[in-house]
């Protein structure tokens, strides 16, 4: 996307040749980790689980090389200046630290500057960063970065409200705590007002 781009964290938001996965060698190192736990990839409950697996991350990582501006690219002229809140968008990603799920929901606000996208490009937005690899963090900043880009818009907010697999079922066990992750910009950042009325719509006490 060439330089000065807002995305800040360069390639991991951008383009890349898209490839798709290698479903033979998922197989492959499947086959290799139930054998390396102590596992008999022969018998019957797990004869199919590396080729199910290998089609599933077909499927969980379908974001990976694909263009998440090409999205946005489809918005269309409009005079509303005022923001727009796209709520409570189920969300669910694989940590890149542990390959575990974690899935909750995302909210995103922007305000417009003479140009709109449609809603569900917001939901598929969100999805196609989420079939990557992850962290919160970043998947957060993401979203607010590309509409800032994308549409030029006046602020972007994103607050993403997750539960992690890689807390709940492992480590330090935590079943029920979430993560909540926020990103402002423009005059979301700039106006405490604008964030506290976002919040307020979320039904969040503003912070
Ligand atoms: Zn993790």
């Amino acid at each position: 996307m060439g330089k000065g781009n807002a995305r800040g964290d360069g390639a991991a938001a951008g383009k890349v040749a898209r490839r798709g996965v290698d479903k033979d060698a998922i197989q492959q190192a499947v086959l290799t980790i139930l054998r390396a736990i102590g596992e008999d990839p022969e018998r019957e409950g797990l004869l199919g689980t590396p080729r199910r697996i290998a089609k599933m991350y077909e499927e969980l990582f379908s974001g990976i090389g694909e263009d998440p501006m090409a999205l946005l690219t489809v918005g269309f002229e409009e005079k509303h200046k005022e923001m727009v809140i796209v709520k409570d968008i189920p969300l669910a990603s694989l940590c890149e630290h542990h390959l575990l799920p974690f899935h909750g929901v995302a909210h995103v606000a922007y305000i417009p500057n003479g140009r709109i996208v449609g809603i569900s490009k917001i939901a598929r937005l969100v999805e196609m960063l989420a079939h990557r690899p992850q962290v919160q963090e970043r998947l957060t900043s993401q979203i607010a970065d590309l509409l800032m880009e994308g549409l030029r818009a006046r602020g972007a907010a994103v607050v993403i409200d997750a539960e992690h697999f890689c807390m709940t079922m492992r480590g330090v066990k935590k079943p029920g705590s979430r993560v909540v992750t926020s990103a402002n910009r423009g005059i979301f950042r700039e106006n405490p007002s604008t964030r506290a009325e976002f919040l307020s719509l979320l039904g969040r006490p503003a912070g």
